[in-house]
């Protein structure tokens, strides 16, 4: 057969229409062709990745959820259930195979309003251990808008890619917590803000990604330049946290309930309000006059609050939740064959002392390392087993600490 009269055996182009005609033992297959099959190949392989990522995901009921949460998280129950039913739909929007019919889920991504230490970020940790999804923590008053200094919200994508060991498939179905929300809420509706670039501006920015679009992300994070080469990351599947404490917010919960409480249509009675806990009637009014725009409430539409610690809380944050700090205490010993116990008396007076300094449930940690550093400094070494805190001893050794300083200071 003369060179010409080749042709490729997929499309029957002759040799002259193409650029390249490769030679097989029966065939011929020319570079379209080639171009072609290696489309198709790579569609094929990123199905099948993302078919294996579903059956990684594990993902439970709401009320099985809402117990996963009750091993690690004490209290918050509101939150929990809110947050165990927004987490079920959320992937079970995004497990679901293209549906014939037309109605498309909407994201249902979550805000959390409480004060510092109540749990936010704890709730978003516990969630993506329990899906196995990859999670970003990132704070919203680092972020700013393109052109000023600070960091690009794009870099939000950047930390959960990096989370994902850069799987794009897996950071895609992942979760991202954007603590701090309250410290980008516009200026002129809230007095407390001291930023020098309004916070409008970022949460503009912000938009896009919550709802859900195809970002540009430079892999290694920085600036966006004109030869970086970028990783298209779409957000649809993203199930966004924000939290914040957004200090003040009650005032104007309290105003909102003292007029609808005068007016006509009064829902709430005065007298049932619970004043020590005014977060609990929060609607996304209330985040409109804090400063958020109508566009950032309306992409995080579940709402929910986190009740303050109280006492009982955090007593019970030592020594209940599956890692509980007295647990790993008592595990740390029992890796040198030591027995560690701790009273109750003990237990009440650090409950105190965090309550003393204002240090709530973070504070905790930090109390019981000034109570032990000397003993796990020292018993590795020695031949006591039992090592047992009484509150005296408890006592003794936090007034010998720095943690007193640094918490007055
Ligand atoms: P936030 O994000 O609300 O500022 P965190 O989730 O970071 O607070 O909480 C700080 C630490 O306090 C957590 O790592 C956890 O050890 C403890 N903690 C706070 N709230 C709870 C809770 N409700 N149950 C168990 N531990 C808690």
């Amino acid at each position: 057969m003369a060179k010409d009269d080749l042709e490729c055996s997929f499309c029957g182009r002759k040799k002259p229409e193409t650029n390249l005609l490769i030679a097989g033992l029966d065939a011929h297959i020319c570079d379209r062709c080639i171009q072609q099959a290696y489309g198709i190949v790579v569609e094929e392989s990123k199905d099948e990745e993302s078919e294996e990522l579903s059956q990684e995901l594990v993902l439970s009921k709401p009320k099985a959820i809402k117990q996963f949460l009750d091993t690690y998280i004490i209290g918050q129950d509101f939150s929990k259930k809110v947050i165990s039913v927004a987490v079920y739909n959320h992937y079970k929007r995004l497990l679901q195979k293209k549906a014939d019919d037309d109605i498309e889920i909407q994201k249902s991504n979550i805000i959390l309003v409480g004060q510092t230490g109540t749990g936010k970020t704890l709730i978003a940790k516990t969630i993506a251990k329990m899906l196995n999804v990859p999670l970003a923590i990132v704070d919203a008053t680092v972020l700013t808008e393109a052109g000023y200094v600070g960091e690009d919200v794009e870099t939000i994508l950047t930390k959960l890619l990096q989370v994902a060991d850069y799987n794009l498939e897996k950071a895609q179905r992942g979760i991202v917590f954007i603590d701090e929300i309250d410290k980008i809420a516009r200026k002129s509706d809230n007095p407390s803000i001291t930023r020098d670039v309004s916070g409008e501006g970022v949460q503009q920015a912000l938009l896009k990604l919550l709802e859900g679009t195809t970002v540009n992300v430079p892999p290694k994070g920085g600036r966006k330049h004109p030869d970086q080469k970028f990783i298209e990351v779409n957000t649809e599947n993203i199930l966004f946290i924000a939290g914040g404490a957004f200090d003040g917010i009650e005032r104007n919960i309290q105003k909102r309930l003292n007029m609808q409480a005068v007016g006509f249509s009064a829902s709430i009675k005065e007298e049932v309000i619970e004043k020590e806990n005014l977060l609990q009637y929060i609607i996304p009014k209330d985040l409109k006059d804090f400063g958020l725009i109508p566009e950032i409430i309306g992409r995080l539409p579940v709402l929910s609050y986190m009740n303050p610690l109280d006492s009982k809380t955090l007593r019970a944050i030592l020594t209940e939740p599956k890692n509980a700090i007295i647990k790993q205490y008592t595990k740390l010993f029992e890796m040198d064959d030591i027995e560690f116990s701790i009273t109750d008396g003990a237990l009440d007076f650090i409950v105190a002392k965090a309550n003393e300094y204002k240090l709530g449930a973070r504070g905790l940690r930090s109390l019981c390392e000034a109570i032990l550093t000397d003993a796990m400094f020292e018993l590795p070494d020695s031949n006591d087993k039992v090592f047992k805190v009484t509150k005296d001893y408890a006592e003794k050794k936090l007034n010998k600490s720095t943690i007193k300083l640094k918490a007055v200071s």
